[in-house]
């Protein structure tokens, strides 16, 4: 984060894509929370701050007629919430790159707060566009970057609006600094032993993060939807649980190459299974390899549940990537609560503890513990990208 910001005009990038309710009240306010520190900072410095952010995906949602639903996807609804947050009034400019925001950027004051309009009004901002980037550029002396959420996205509030301004004149904010630095603790010197939790729907998702994981974690406990894959390709009969069959050969090689780096992958022993996909469906506990035909896997097992909960115990790094089971029905989220749990209680006994990806993300918040953690990531794709070991372009234009 850059320290020598007095008397300059700061253009950031924040992520402010909050939920909102259908009176447009905003119902989660994680999102302005996270970028506080950095806004505060900035305008403690003796700056001023001109913030830009997506919400939701207005292109994607037009109105009958073609045009913008600028009533719901205006970032007007945040202004309260920000304005309380910040402690001071918030000046919305209707446009982005256009006369209002010119002329409001223009006589802004230092100690001010000028937030522009949704930049996903402009399609030039998921095109990346040169031109749209440097217009936005012109607002500003100085670009700081704190939207890990799409730092994965080469858009042009997040990317190329970087190009237009010097090394010494663009930086990360807070929240973009700690995300790296606690992802690149687990992936560079993590304490051992190590231990990935990865669940979720679908093995295609996450080959990439498994085979990155099984070069750096100890053990890799694999839960959700996605253990079906690796079960059926050992030989087991999973009924009708989700699988990915095109997938199958790829999960015995990656067993393999686990095996050969002494890497241990940890399969459910146990399921809970449901006769339908249902939150109200019928359930009992079978053995994850012997699945009645008509039956379907949604949650791990209590065997399962001890075992992984002994693992991830004594464990000193975890990362948990997804929910083991379909924690979002009553009946089948004990598995994932079980795993939130000791998680909670491997941190508290000294484990550094990381949950990254928008679903494990949600389940340790839905289970309370959210606070007993060390790292929850902002950013789902974007951490993923990130694990996985991928560039992700918006981190790339200001690192150079
Ligand atoms: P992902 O976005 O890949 O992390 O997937 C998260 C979703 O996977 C959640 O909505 C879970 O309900 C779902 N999921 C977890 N376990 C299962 C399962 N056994 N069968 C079907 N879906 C599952």
């Amino acid at each position: 984060m850059l320290n020598n910001l007095k008397g300059k005009k700061v253009l950031v990038r924040v992520d402010f894509n909050v939920p909102l309710d259908k009176d447009f009240n905003v119902t989660d306010e994680t999102r302005l929370l996270k970028a506080i520190p950095t806004i505060d900072d900035i305008l403690a410095q003796g700056a001023s701050v001109i913030l830009m952010s997506h919400l939701g995906r207005p292109l994607k949602k037009l109105k009958d007629d073609g045009s913008i639903n600028v009533s719901k996807f205006t970032l007007r609804h945040i202004i309260p919430n920000l304005s309380k947050l910040l402690k001071r009034p918030i000046i919305f400019a209707h446009d982005t790159v256009g006369k209002d925001a010119f002329d409001k950027a223009n006589v802004l004051k230092l100690g001010e707060v000028l937030l522009l309009e949704n930049t996903r009004f402009n399609k030039e901002e998921a095109e990346g566009d040169r031109d749209f980037a440097a217009k936005l550029a012109k607002l500003a002396d100085v670009y700081i970057n704190d939207a890990f959420g799409t730092a994965h996205r080469a858009h042009a509030s997040t990317t190329t609006v970087a190009k237009f301004f010097e090394p010494e004149d663009k930086s990360f904010g807070y929240l973009i600094e700690n995300e790296l630095k606690f992802a690149s603790k687990l992936l560079n010197s993590p304490k051992r032993p190590f231990v990935a939790i990865l669940g979720g729907a679908k093995v295609s998702d996450k080959i990439k993060l498994i085979e990155k994981l099984i070069d750096v974690a100890n053990f890799i406990l694999i839960g959700g939807g996605m253990s079906y894959t690796f079960t059926k390709a050992l030989g087991g009969n999973i009924g009708k649980s989700l699988v990915e069959d095109d997938q199958l050969d790829l999960a015995l090689e990656l067993i393999s190459k686990a095996k050969d780096q002494n890497v241990e992958i940890v399969l459910p022993e146990d399921t809970v299974v449901a006769d339908k996909f249902s939150a109200d469906a019928d359930f009992k506990i079978t053995d994850s390899y012997h699945i009645d035909n008509d039956w379907m896997g949604l949650d791990i097992g209590p065997k399962a549940i001890e075992k992984f909960s002994n693992i991830i115990l004594d464990a000193q790094s975890i990362l948990w990537n997804g929910p083991v089971g379909v924690f979002e029905f009553e009946n089948f989220s004990k598995g994932t609560f079980a795993i939130a749990e000791a998680v909670a209680k491997a941190t508290k006994k000294g484990a550094f503890s990381l949950i990254g990806g928008g679903d494990s993300v949600a389940a340790i918040n839905k289970s309370g513990l959210g606070d007993q953690v060390s790292f929850i990531s902002t950013g789902g794709g974007a951490m993923l990208e990130y694990l996985e070991g991928k560039s992700l372009p918006g981190l790339k234009a200001i690192e150079g």
